[in-house]
């Protein structure tokens, strides 16, 4: 066996190779860009090396940099993981040039399988159902809508070389052709310098569903079973599991030796995923093999009990299979949720920033790959998926109650996630009943796209946490967001999706509060836990929040859904004396809108403090406190509790 691998990737692919090296004694090499010099996967690791700037480009896809950074480190594997480098047959070759060992199959294996249209007339001679579809050399548009014509609309334009949806089209009318062959030609080429196109049958409402086969140098070939991955959105998978719903026994066999057949002619060695697309008859259609580990690859390690990275090493040292396929058979059910930095609701858009806390679940039958941890920057250069959530329980049903509750227990503070998204999917009556396809997610989201309901507990965590904060705490509520009004009384205002929200609360015993949200009473009493951790307490209840408080903002994560809670800026004497005023200079207090004064906190020829409260102004369902610019007497004050004022009304004045 090795006694140094170089992981030639980063996130929590990276971390899950170290993972197993080290279980097999094997010292791990790391590799960074600059922006992940203090990633998790450096940490992880026994070294590691710099390998670039930011830009993949320029690092984790830059084959001398990695070649000079195994050699430099006396590495003798590289593991690619997925992405970036691992699909490349040239550096599979550099790797082995340079005298590594290239944990996966020959670059050859990788150059046949890699071209759609050459592992297609494989498949198709090793009697593998294969789409109907042209895989030709001629590429004029005559020559293509000919074809189309036979094949039938609608149909898929792929990219021979292609990979994560690039280049594809679908196709419905004759009329369209043209256009998008001139389209996917264009983006083909520009993203794998190869225009070449292939034509197939489009399957409406298909599933997807792979087999995962690993094969050693010795020509024994063994298939796991399947993944069935038809929960994605846009073509990327979000969330997988084994078995497929779909999948009689008598179908994962014959769909296993399919697969192990095609592997078995193109010379493969190391773990592959051959995949197909299941028709809604169930009519499976080989489209193409993967020849990587795949992100998906847990689900089928729960299933079957075998470590698929320790079988890659194994392989790649020359050992034989440690599996037959008689001891394969799959053990209940497995089901992986990707989770990642990015806002569902705002069409997936990537989420960057500081991650604030983030603190996957744990417990029986519950799995989680990371890359991440708290005080981790999340960056706008690779890919946004965090971390895996993997669940495995005895059988289907119990697998989704057991992954919702997960979720439920699931915090990611200071970034969005489809934590949400991924929730609601276990909500969905078809999800349930394993009824799915491709076009699944896509359809769901927009009934899910709503805006989030800010609940009261949440609200309240965020008082909460203001309201414990220590006296000696830089981030005294007193000096940022709230203000006395009388007394022990505090008002905290807080802003949320464009809407305001003040909460009034007034001490009492024991770290209890009065609090007042939204026009209800409620008496609730607050104890921090831990750096972000807060115990709320009413009447016989306790329950918990995760709160986090930046200098603008409180996140607060509360059974397993985040909310951000802007701290609105109290509204100061200084705000008011900037108003515009033909009465005035700084002395004038004005309205800053129509309200009702619901409070006169002081008497004319009062000596006041620079910030205190003078009135309060409750306009648009909110308390406003006018607070004293400066110190000094209170000269005027031509209003009383009830009045109505108008926007700009002098609601006091302070001589100096
Ligand atoms: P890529 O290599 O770009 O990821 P694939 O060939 O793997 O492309 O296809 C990606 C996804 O596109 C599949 O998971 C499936 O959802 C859909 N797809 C591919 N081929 C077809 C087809 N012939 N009919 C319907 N959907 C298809």
């Amino acid at each position: 066996m090795f006694s140094k691998v170089l992981i030639a990737n980063r996130g929590e692919i990276a971390v899950r190779v170290m993972q197993a090296c080290a279980e097999m004694g094997i010292r791990t090499v790391a590799v960074y860009s600059d922006a992940d010099a203090r990633a998790l996967h450096v940490r992880r690791a026994d070294e590691s090396y710099g390998i670039g700037p930011s830009v993949a480009g320029e690092s984790y896809l830059n084959v001398d940099r990695m070649i000079r950074a195994a050699r430099h480190s006396g590495a003798d594997a590289v593991h690619p993981g997925y992405g970036f480098l691992a699909e490349n047959p040239d550096f599979a070759q550099a790797c082995l040039g340079a005298g590594l060992i290239w944990v996966g199959p020959s670059p050859e294996a990788m150059r046949l399988l890699g071209d759609k249209r050459a592992a297609k007339r494989l498949a198709r001679e090793t009697g593998v159902p294969v789409v109907p579809g042209y895989d030709g050399d001629a590429q004029d548009l005559n020559t293509l809508s000919q074809q189309a014509e036979t094949l039938g609309y609608p149909l898929l334009i792929k990219a021979a070389s292609g990979g994560g949806g690039k280049g594809m089209r679908i196709v419905r009318t004759a009329e369209a052709l043209a256009e998008a062959v001139e389209g996917a030609k264009r983006e083909a080429l520009s993203a794998f310098g190869d225009e070449t196109l292939l034509l197939e049958k489009y399957i409406e409402g298909p599933r997807h569903v792979e087999i995962q086969v690993l094969a050693d140098t010795n020509g024994d070939v063994v298939h796991l079973g399947e993944r069935e991955c038809s929960v994605q959105r846009r073509h990327q998978k979000v969330m997988e599991e084994s078995p497929s719903p779909a999948l009689t026994p008598e179908l994962r066999e014959e769909m296993g030796a399919a697969a192990v057949r095609l592997v078995r002619a193109a010379g493969y060695t190391n773990a592959g995923t051959v995949e197909f697309i299941l028709s809604p008859e169930g009519e499976p259609f080989f489209m193409e093999v993967n020849t990587r580990l795949q992100v998906e690859h847990p689900v089928t390690e729960l299933v079957t009990g075998f470590d698929l990275v320790r079988e890659q090493l194994r392989i790649a040292a020359g050992m034989p299979l440690s599996i037959t396929q008689d001891q394969v058979w799959l053990w209940g059910h497995a089901l992986e949720c990707r989770v990642y930095a990015e806002d569902p609701a705002r069409g997936y858009l990537p989420s960057t920033g500081p991650l604030l806390l983030f603190e996957p679940p744990s417990g029986a039958g519950v799995r989680n790959d990371s890359g991440v941890e708290t005080g981790d920057e999340v960056t706008p250069f690779y890919d946004p998926m965090l971390a895996k959530l993997v669940i495995h329980a005895p059988d289907r049903p119990s697998c989704l109650e057991r992954a919702r509750a997960a979720l439920r227990r699931y915090t990611v503070l200071g970034v969005s996630t489809n934590l949400s998204l991924l929730a609601a999917v276990f909500d969905a009556p078809a999800f349930r009943a394993g009824d799915l396809s491709t076009e699944f997610l896509d359809q769901l989201l927009p009934e899910l796209a709503t805006t989030s309901d800010l609940p009261d507990e949440a609200v309240l965590a965020a008082a909460g946490w203001q309201l414990t904060a220590r006296t000696s705490d830089q981030r005294d509520p007193w000096r940022e967001g709230g203000w006395r009004l009388s007394g022990q009384e505090r008002v905290l205002r807080y802003t949320h999706e464009g809407t305001e929200l003040v909460v009034s609360a007034s001490e009492r015993r024991n770290t209890f509060w009065d609090m007042l949200l939204g026009g209800a009473h409620r008496r609730v009493g607050f104890e921090r836990t831990g750096n972000s951790s807060l115990l709320l307490r009413e009447g016989a209840r306790t329950w918990h929040a995760n709160v986090v408080e930046t200098m603008d903002s409180l996140h607060i994560g509360l059974g397993g859904s985040a909310y951000v809670l802007g701290k609105a800026r109290a509204l100061t004497a200084d705000d008011a004396g900037r108003a515009p005023s033909a009465l005035g200079g700084r002395e004038s207090l004005q309205a800053p809108m129509p309200g009702t004064v619901v409070k006169v906190a002081v008497r004319e020829g009062d000596e006041v403090e620079a910030g205190q409260t003078l009135i309060v102004l409750e306009a648009m369902k909110m308390e406003h406190a006018i607070a004293a610019p400066h110190a000094g007497v209170v000269a005027k004050l031509p209003y009383s509790a009830g009045d109505l004022v108008t926007a700009g009304a002098v609601l006091a004045e302070v001589r100096e």
